[in-house]
């Protein structure tokens, strides 16, 4: 069968497609940035900012990576249910209910607190296994973390603790690109790390450095760094790009389920709050805001020019001007304009100034990465040929005969 007709067979008339080599490229291009002594973690939490966290923990760990960070108890026992064997740090504090799960699958654990260290040692007695932990240490987010004072005392006696390993000491910037708040936070840590190494006391991976502060601080990269946002082809605000070059991995494509002539001065969509100027097509497409679609997160101004900055978007949104995502879709590479308001799963866009266009065909569309929708269908493909899919069931489809594209279940996912 037909590729296209097999994937949208398979996959619905929707998905996001993932460039493999895309993530291979950006994984190297980040480690040449850094000393042959530092490791590197590739953060793949939220599902790998949407890329999909099983492909995208291969494909990392086969470029090079040495760690995997995730958040919860649930995305560290996705990649273990994998097959996926590598160190994986969970970078965020679990309850207690939760901690014999994560000793039993090996997942690397952070301690911010000392009740959280001691709830750890206990798990680990009764599961009769060794926790592997890193400690956190609270420079500044004001997030989760041991104060600094803390840390000496409580990593001497852990150390004395059958169960316990004690591998890391790590704390994370609150805004990497605030240079002044950024050094303050290096500060406090390098002070937490000379204390340590004045008790002779030795963890063998410390670490602070995210994307951000990889790129600002290179003389902080210590023994590991954690890097996210870039391994999936985006640079951090405002930071140097150290002549960084990254590929994106990332399309999103639907294709057209319907077309429409309507004349002038017809409303359109809920609200009829957009009137057709003149007579036009219309395709509808479908995508809406339950995949993530269109959806802008705000957060509140907190200056004048973070609300000047509003203001202006807003008023260039009301115009009809907004360059913003999820207000445009590509048409064979031609932009067309979303009209009428996005709908849950459907929308619509104007293609009336586009000859041939085909109930069908394939389109593409912008979509912020980390709420698209878990549901939509991953496609991963390499040199732009599909191998493998996450169907909306979250079921992995293997392509086992490249000449037929046939998907077939696969194993050990
Ligand atoms: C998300 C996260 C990172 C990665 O941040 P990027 O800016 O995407 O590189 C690193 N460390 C922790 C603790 C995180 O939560």
């Amino acid at each position: 069968m037909e590729l296209l007709a097999q994937l949208t067979r398979l996959a619905g008339p929707r998905w996001i497609e993932i460039e493999a080599t895309a993530l291979e490229h950006n994984l190297r291009a980040v480690k040449g940035l850094l000393q042959p002594s530092t490791r590197l973690l590739a953060v793949i939490k939220a599902d790998a900012y949407g890329a999909g966290a099983v492909e995208a923990a291969r494909i990392f760990l086969a470029a090079g990576a040495e760690y995997l960070g995730v958040t919860t108890l649930a995305e560290g026992r996705e990649l273990r249910q994998a097959g996926i064997t590598a160190p994986i740090l969970l970078m965020s504090p679990l309850l207690p209910e939760e901690l014999p799960s994560a000793i039993e699958q090996d997942l690397t654990l952070t301690v911010s607190s000392r009740s959280g260290a001691e709830a750890v040692g206990a798990a680990a007695a009764m599961a009769g296994r060794q926790a592997r932990v890193h400690l956190k240490v609270e420079t500044g987010l004001q997030r989760t973390g041991l104060e600094p004072a803390e840390v000496v005392p409580l990593a001497r006696e852990m150390l004395a603790w059958p169960g316990v390993a004690v591998e890391g000491l790590y704390s994370h910037l609150a805004e990497a690109a605030r240079p002044a708040a950024a050094r303050r936070q290096l500060e406090c840590f390098m002070r937490v790390l000379q204390e340590l190494a004045a008790q002779q006391i030795t963890i063998p991976f410390k670490h602070i450095c995210n994307s951000t502060g990889l790129l600002l601080h290179p003389e902080m990269h210590l023994d590991l760094v954690r890097a996210g946002t870039l391994l999936y082809g985006q640079f951090p605000y405002q930071a140097p790009r150290r002549g960084l070059t990254l590929k994106d991995p990332w399309r999103f494509k639907t294709r057209i389920l319907f077309i429409h002539e309507v004349g002038p001065g017809t409303p359109v969509g809920y609200g009829g709050d957009y009137i057709v100027k003149k007579a036009t097509r219309l395709a509808v497409i479908p995508v809406g805001y339950a995949d993530g679609f269109a959806l802008t997160p705000v957060s509140r101004p907190k200056n004048l020019s973070d609300l000047a900055r509003y203001l202006v978007k807003t008023v260039l949104a009301y115009l009809g001007r907004g360059g913003g995502e999820g207000t445009a879709a590509y048409v064979a590479g031609q932009r067309a304009p979303v009209v009428g308001r996005v709908g849950m799963q459907l929308s619509i866009i104007d293609v009336g100034h586009m000859a041939g266009v085909k109930v069908g065909q394939v389109i593409e569309l912008d979509l912020r990465r980390p709420t698209a929708g878990s549901r939509l269908p991953r496609v991963y493909c390499r040199a732009g040929r599909p191998y493998l899919m996450r169907t909306t069931a979250g079921e992995w489809l293997a392509v086992v005969r490249p000449d037929r594209q046939n998907f077939v279940p696969q194993a050990g996912i």
